[in-house]
């Protein structure tokens, strides 16, 4: 079945919104940093949230960080934001593999960067590839086949500064040679803001390569994906109306709300503009928009 969602309305008044849910997900990027810097006003927000009495939630795509990671810059920016409230993609990927009782006894090769490795090895799961197979070459002489390890059951891969042939190759054989090999990715964003001066392929690159080449279609466990929504909702025990999903992309944060029955409510602080958001062609429709979180200050009721 097919339903229109009313056009988003622009958010009027902050505490109407924040006394109708319990919980608010926040994306990280665009919405409480850009790239390395607090966006205004966020920790005053926070603060607001907090002494409202609501749970917090913070959810990224970026799989390059742990959590340990995350939790060192928000510390870093000035946060009071705990290790236990943050849920990367990387971090999802391990949990995902907890909750199908991925074998200890079967290996996961990694394409991507730190944060992945860290989550996998903390799950206590069997693991290589990564970082180390970044300087990897593939001399191709008449006769050379590349050896793969058949105990390998699981891919996960995400954005990967030093993705390279050898990997692809390498993951190439662990799925197409076992089809019992899973193929997971932490998110498949198109483009990210690596410098502010340009768009970047995203995590949905490398993946794009391994779907490529293998035929199969990964299963994703970072936004839009229901996977970290059903995780959370079953881990705070939260019903997922009762939450608020504040992002800034339409096409993984608002999507993940909506995807999960929530509210959703989109900023402009990040890369989505209003024109973007009102383009005819855009369908997908947050319930609110406003600027940045920190309005959240400012609407109050009179
Ligand atoms: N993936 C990468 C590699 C990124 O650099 C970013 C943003 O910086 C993202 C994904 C998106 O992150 P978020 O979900 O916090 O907006
Ligand atoms: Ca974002």
């Amino acid at each position: 079945s097919f339903t229109t969602r009313a056009s988003a309305q622009p958010l009027k008044n902050a505490d109407e919104l924040i006394d109708s849910v319990e919980t608010f997900i926040f994306d990280c990027d665009g919405v409480i940093w850009k790239g390395d810097k607090l966006i205004d006003g966020v920790p005053e927000t926070l603060e607001l949230l907090r002494s409202k009495g609501k749970r917090l939630v913070f959810v990224t795509n970026n799989s390059t960080k742990s959590r340990k990671q995350y939790g060192k810059k928000f510390e870093t920016l000035g946060l009071n934001v705990n290790e236990e409230e943050i849920f990367a993609s990387s971090f999802a990927a391990a949990a995902y593999l907890k909750s199908i009782n991925f074998p200890k006894d079967k290996k996961i090769y990694v394409i991507g960067e730190d944060g992945i490795i860290k989550e996998v090895e903390l799950a206590g799961f069997q693991y290589f590839g990564g970082p180390e197979d970044g300087e990897k070459k593939i001399e191709l002489k008449p006769g050379f086949r590349m050896e793969h390890d058949e105990n390998v059951g699981a891919v996960v891969v995400g954005f990967d500064r030093y993705f390279n042939y050898y990997k692809v190759q390498y993951a190439t054989l662990c799925i197409r040679e076992n089809p019992g090999c899973l193929f997971i990715a932490t998110n498949r964003d198109a483009v990210t803001h690596l410098t502010d001066v340009q768009e970047w392929a995203g995590g949905g690159s490398m993946v794009g390569a391994i779907s490529g080449s293998t035929q199969r279609e990964p299963l994703v466990v970072g936004k839009p994906s229901t996977f970290m929504m059903d995780y959370l909702a079953t881990k705070f025990g939260i019903t997922k109306s009762q939450i608020c999903m504040v992002g800034d992309r339409l096409d993984t944060d608002i999507l993940f709300g909506q995807n999960g029955g929530c509210k959703t409510l989109l900023v402009l602080s990040g890369v989505t503009t209003l024109s973007m958001l009102q383009n005819p062609k855009n369908t997908i429709q947050p319930d609110f928009y406003t600027n940045k979180i920190s309005d959240f200050l400012s609407l109050r009721a009179a």
